[in-house]
């Protein structure tokens, strides 16, 4: 086992001392995708074997996932300027790594009409978002077509805002609510303003793990089966996994097996976004069901792994800051990550869980956080499609210039 202090001490090793220390095994893995800069040169076996490293092994893997970051990705460290909207916390589902959701008769129970959504669009607006991440919980007897109205009301009053809205969970209740087929029922969502879709309610994509966080959570098959239609009809999505609580490496890698499937096929995904479980006020681990959140080297781990499996098919790792204090955000950003998210400016549902990392962090805090590890910031659109690099990072503490790419 190696200890908290020394790993945190990995971002100052170089691979030509780690290299030597590692076992042939985990050694001829990562080489062969440093070589090749695609993580379909490993098979199944070889990604157990990399989800399993400890030691030694594990500080090769995490300065692995570094060197291959820079070189598919670069210096450059995105975020998204944006807003959370959580439109309401009423849920039935009952899933018992959440701690946002509340009953109805509960006295903090909210819901907010189409006008207070659509005015926190424009709020959001007029101080910079160019994306709302619009997401809820699933309240009995919701009007069937609100999510379309959501997208509707938020369109017509900020025209230019994109938006990332609903879970696959919410498609599905969407699909029941209405009646309709869900081709269709994506088809209606894009037109009348959907943009691209958060890859979330993934947790972990195995039917028996699933059973135990949640008894009425969409199956792994029906997430997979909105995923891909959503890709097909145009929309694009994030990808998650929910990690810390019950499940092994081995689901680890079958998911990101599974996603990079995905990717091959639709080439829909832009990003992966690893999510560590926010253990304290959850069911799941008040009644022993799941370990308390993620140790260091989990963290570290599942970046640097999904950097080195998803090589050549998802080129964006996100750190989820809310999660994650500032530092250990950090040293995500050098295991493999490339990505800091959302500003979000009202984040709720990590906090409700125990988490203390804010609801908001400006642009400012994420070009210092950059700059602090020696790269690049760039404030990006939804899709990575235009990024604005703000600085060379040496000249942080000075005045900012701007440049912008757009990318076909
Ligand atoms: S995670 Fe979402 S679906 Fe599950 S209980 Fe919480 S709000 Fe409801």
């Amino acid at each position: 086992m190696i200890s908290a202090t020394e790993l945190a001490k990995f971002p100052s090793l170089e691979w030509e001392d780690a290299a030597p220390r590692m076992s042939s095994q985990c050694r001829a893995a990562v080489e062969a995708v440093l070589a090749s800069q695609n993580g379909n040169v490993l098979s199944r076996e070889q990604c157990l074997i990399l989800a399993n490293t400890e030691g030694d092994d594990l500080l090769g893997l995490l300065l692995a996932a570094d060197m291959l970051r820079r070189e598919l990705v670069g210096n450059i460290v995105t975020y998204v300027v944006n807003r959370n909207i959580n439109f309401t916390n009423v849920c039935f589902v009952g899933c018992k790594f959440c701690a946002f959701s509340r009953g109805p008769r509960e006295s903090d129970a909210y819901f907010l009409d189409l006008e207070q959504v659509a005015e926190k669009a424009k709020e959001a607006w007029q101080i910079g978002a160019r994306e709302v991440c619009i997401q809820g919980g699933l309240p009995h007897g919701l009007p069937p077509f609100y999510y379309r109205d959501i997208l509707r009301a938020v369109k017509h009053a900020v025209p230019g805002m994109h938006i990332h809205a609903f879970s696959p969970m919410e498609i599905v209740y969407g699909v029941e609510l209405t009646g309709m087929d869900l081709t269709d029922y994506l088809r209606m969502l894009r037109e009348s303003g959907l943009d691209t879709l958060p890859g979330t309610a993934a947790e972990i994509l195995d039917d028996q793990v699933r059973h135990v966080l949640s008894r009425n959570k969409l199956s792994a098959a029906r997430w997979e089966e909105v995923i891909r239609t959503a890709h097909r009809c145009g929309i694009r999505s994030t990808s998650t996994l929910m990690y810390g609580h019950m499940e092994t490496p081995e689901h680890w890698v079958n998911q990101l097996l599974l996603l990079r499937g995905i990717q091959e096929d639709t080439g829909g995904f832009t990003e992966f976004v690893p999510l560590g479980f926010v253990h304290q006020n959850t069911l799941l681990f008040q009644q022993g069901l799941a370990r308390s959140g993620p140790t260091l080297a989990e963290h570290l781990k599942i970046h640097a792994l999904a950097r080195i499996v998803l090589a050549g098919a998802i080129h964006n790792i996100q750190v989820s800051w809310v999660k994650l204090n500032r530092s250990l955000s950090q040293l995500c950003l050098r295991s493999g990550a490339n990505d800091y998210g959302g500003t979000l400016m009202e984040e709720n549902i990590s906090r409700e869980a125990g988490a203390t990392a804010g609801q908001y962090t400006s642009p400012e805090d994420f070009q210092a956080l950059i700059c602090e590890v020696g790269r690049i910031p760039a404030e990006r659109n939804t899709t990575y499609s235009r990024i604005k690099i703000k600085a060379p990072a040496a000249n942080f503490g000075q005045e900012f210039s701007e440049t912008e790419f757009t990318f076909a």
